[in-house]
């Protein structure tokens, strides 16, 4: 008989892992105790040491699907205790701060089954969930993590659920949020006026939805608004009510069959679609069409994730427009009485619960790539689990960006990337990130004791961290915007070494003042080189550009030397150019994409940023041909002037639209492929990592990386964190992580 201490780190807490334990003790017929601990679980057992390592040894393999074993030791002691039975102590009152939390987590398939049962006590109940899924992350205010400190506090037990969470053979046993339709929270239908209606709510939605009506529906992290996908004029009428003119609209389907009606769907895009943290996935159009959801090639599909969503699809619904609740780039709505407020006009009702969004969380959204997600926003079902990171860190907070703002924070051996904020472009959303820079801060015992932010002055985040520093006397470092895009990308991928970064998307401050956004660096945590770009395009009217893309498309053709009339407005544009008013100099990727598009026809007038690389790649067939490169200057700069006079003499000959914009994004790939083997015949260097919003072009993905790949480079691309301005943070925090490491270095 030998006694062994078991010390197990992750997520063990919340997710059912003592009930876990409690069996396979028994199983394995061992006796001692478990406890929490300020940093996971620890158990004490008494029994044979082949037994013992038996049990530590399927321990992970059978852990509950929520858990998540970062870190398992197991020491032996010939030091009985003297156990009779297994017992479970209850834990110190003290500060469980270093434990993780749980991400939300859709309805499991026990909890769906009981929701399908007309004898379960929680027959058609919208709150019903379990150790194995529910609300967390949206409905935690502090920690330690139990329900007095969730919005569920306002909800007592009734005796039954007490009874539940106390018995350890239960799955609800110490499940914080567990509820029943007599103790827990309660849904409620309003109509347009914001007037009670009595009755079944979930039955009055439906029913409004099915007749064309627009509702507010309260879900996880925040308020949708909620309407028939097979309509045109309704989704045209939603369009038109929340002056959302062209972005597409994310769908919810029934299961996944419904989402094949309109969608392909590979085995690995079905996993994830109908795994349980359940983000939109961006699936391929079978065929073209439903522009009024989405002009583009793809579709944002997810499906049910609450039990109130599996309510209201019943067995009759098939798919729904599923959008935020906001206005004009707002956070989106959390508050019921805002809701009601602020969607006057917009919803025609309203289907609302008494129990309080503690946090707001987007839905995630991404791409499947491989076998994995790649990430154009991780928030819910993803957020607040941490990053991990192969050393140490210094307790940094890293700003991020403005556009697609985000912040990290880090612990040890932990990064805590925030959620989707969206642009810090209006106060509401500034609100919302110092909010939950604070909420992140308190929830992980986290003090920054350093700055990271980015290299542009006028970004709020950057003024953010500039005052705070002040506030607190503590360093701030600013980090160049590409350099941040790299540094994402290795960090993402565990790679520390010097690699070639190929980090392309619409714009960020360079250290020339110039906007950059087209660029090889060669780089690591510590520092870079600019080895390649593109030439500069004069934007002209600054910002203007990205809306009126047809400004671009002048300015390539003058620069190029071919004649301008084609540009509707080319004699105003030529004389700002001429005078050279508010024509800032960029190499970003993104406007060469605005330029092209709007050259081809495809997309002049822009109602969000990036629409028009969107259509030039929804456009493109799969041509093969290359327009010709040329090259320029220091650092190594594509000249795109001969490309872009062939690409115009050819859609004067009438060549198709498709082929030549599958040829121009080519011809990018061919261009980063000279770039990339230069910098290796240079550097010996053979990483190649990708990182930037034009990343987020999948034309190009399902090429570049084979392209390069060919030519023997190993290619890295985001699989943590998104690949556009979202991913910033993370490697703003690792490149000040470095400069303190050399810094401490350097003094001691
Ligand atoms: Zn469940
Ligand atoms: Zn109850
Ligand atoms: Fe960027």
């Amino acid at each position: 008989m030998v006694r062994a201490s078991i010390h197990i780190r992750g997520i063990v807490q919340g997710v059912g892992f003592r009930p876990f334990i409690h069996k396979l003790v028994r199983e394995f017929g061992l006796v001692g105790t478990i406890k929490n601990t300020s940093s996971g679980v620890e158990l004490e057992l008494e029994g044979e040491r082949e037994t013992l390592e038996a049990l530590a040894a399927c321990l992970p393999k059978r852990a509950p699907k929520l858990a998540v074993i970062e870190k398992l030791e197991i020491c032996f002691s010939d030091v009985l205790r003297g156990f009779s039975d297994f017992q479970i102590l209850t834990s110190k009152t003290e500060a469980l701060r270093d434990t993780l939390i749980s991400p939300d987590i859709s309805i499991c398939p026990d909890c769906l089954r009981e929701l399908r049962d007309s004898r379960d006590r929680r027959f058609r109940y919208p709150f019903l969930n379990c150790t194995n899924c529910g609300p967390r992350f949206t409905i935690i205010r502090d920690v330690p993590y139990d329900r007095a400190k969730t919005s569920m506090a306002a909800f007592p037990m009734c005796p039954d659920c007490e009874r539940e969470y106390h018995d350890i053979e239960n799955r609800r046993y110490h499940a914080q949020p567990d509820c029943c339709p007599v103790c827990g929270p309660r849904v409620f239908y309003l109509d347009g006026e914001g007037r009670r209606v009595e009755g079944d709510a979930v039955e009055l939605t439906r029913k409004a939805l099915k007749a064309g009506k627009i509702i507010a529906i309260k879900g996880l992290g925040g308020i949708h608004l909620a309407c028939r996908c097979d309509d045109e004029r309704i989704a045209k009428e939603l369009r038109r009510r929340k002056q959302r003119d062209e972005k597409p609209f994310a769908v919810m389907c029934r299961d996944t069959a419904c989402a094949e009606t309109i969608c392909a769907v590979s085995d690995a895009e079905r996993e994830i679609l109908e795994g349980f943290r359940r983000p939109i996935v961006l699936l391929k159009k079978k065929r073209p069409g439903l522009g009024h959801i989405s002009e583009n090639g793809f579709v944002g599909v997810m499906l049910p994730y609450t039990p109130l969503h599996v309510l209201l699809f019943g067995d009759d619904i098939d798919m729904l427009v599923m959008t935020s609740a906001n206005l004009s780039d707002t956070p989106m709505m959390t508050e019921n009485e805002e809701a009601v407020r602020e969607l006057r006009g917009i919803a025609d009702g309203f289907l609302l619960h008494d129990r309080k969004i503690q946090t707001r969380c987007d839905d995630s959204l991404c791409w499947v790539l491989g076998e994995g997600e790649y990430f154009a926003r991780r928030s819910r079902g993803y957020v607040p689990f941490p990053v991990r990171m192969e050393r140490k860190l210094q307790p940094i907070l890293a700003c991020g960006a403005e556009q697609k703002a985000s912040f990290c924070l880090s612990r040890e051996t932990y990064v805590f990337p925030s959620q989707h904020i969206g642009d810090l472009k209006n106060m509401e959303t500034f609100e919302n990130y110092t909010g939950q820079i604070a909420h992140f801060e308190n929830l992980f015992d986290i003090c920054p004791r350093t700055l990271a932010c980015d290299l542009h002055p006028d970004y709020l985040s950057t003024r953010y961290a500039e005052e705070r520093a002040e506030a607190e006397g503590i360093p701030l470092i600013r980090v160049q915007h590409h350099h941040a895009h790299l540094a994402a990308c290795m960090a993402d991928n565990g790679v520390e070494e010097k690699v070639i970064g190929l980090l392309w998307d619409g714009t960020g401050l360079g250290t020339d003042g110039t906007s950059w956004g087209a660029e090889c660096l060669i780089g690591d945590f510590h520092g870079f080189a600019r080895f390649a770009s593109i030439r500069p395009i004069p934007l002209i009217g600054g910002d203007l550009v990205t809306k009126e893309t047809d400004r671009v498309a002048f300015a390539l053709l003058r620069e190029a030397g071919l004649p301008t009339d084609r540009i509707e407005s080319a004699e105003t544009y030529g004389r700002i150019l001429d005078l050279g008013l508010n024509c800032p100099l960029s190499s970003g990727m993104g406007r060469l994409f605005d330029g092209v598009s709007a050259l081809l026809g495809i997309k002049t007038r822009c109602s969000y940023e990036g629409q028009g690389a969107v259509l030039l790649e929804a456009a493109a067939t799969e041509d093969t041909g290359c327009f010709p490169i040329a090259w320029e200057g220091e650092p190594l700069r594509l000249d795109w002037r001969p490309m872009i006079r062939t690409l115009v003499r050819a859609f004067d000959a009438g060549e198709c639209v498709g082929d030549l914009a599958a040829r121009f994004m080519n011809t990018l790939i061919e261009m980063a492929a000279v770039q990339c083997l230069r910098a290796r015949e240079k550097t010996g260097l053979h990483t190649v990592c990708l990182s930037g919003g034009s990343f987020q072009n999948m034309f190009i993905m399902s090429r570049l990386p084979k392209r390069l790949e060919a030519e023997g480079f190993r290619v890295l691309r985001h699989r943590r964190v998104s690949t556009n301005d979202e991913g910033i943070s993370l490697g703003q925090l690792m490149i000040a992580n470095a400069a303190l490491e050399i810094g401490e270095l350097s003094r001691s």
